[in-house]
């Protein structure tokens, strides 16, 4: 089975490059999207994770066991980013 395979290809080679050559244009071309797609994810999720205010809050313990005093449950995730209980460190 293999010869007669190899044989084909040997025999129709010039007629197979031009399709290796479109395939491996794709597979680069999908490479990069993804890549592209990849970074463009991981700024936008950077842009969401900084606006997270627990870091700069008051009832903050930065401690992993509590890390709130008032909002255990949502301090560190995007549901704090409006935490109505939030106070500044600054305004201590
Ligand atoms: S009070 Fe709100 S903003 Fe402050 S640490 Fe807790 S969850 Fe974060």
């Amino acid at each position: 089975m293999l010869p007669v395979i190899t044989n084909f290809f040997e025999t129709y080679n010039t007629y197979f490059q031009p399709i290796f050559f479109l395939i491996a244009w794709v597979f680069l071309g999908l490479l990069l999207s993804t890549l592209i797609t990849s970074l463009k994810d991981i700024k936008k999720r950077g842009e969401i994770m900084h606006k997270i205010p627990c870091s700069q809050c008051q009832y903050f313990t930065n401690n992993y066991r509590l890390k709130c005093t008032l909002q255990p449950l949502i301090a560190n995730t995007e549901l704090a980013i409006d935490c109505s209980d939030f106070r500044s460190k600054e305004s201590l």
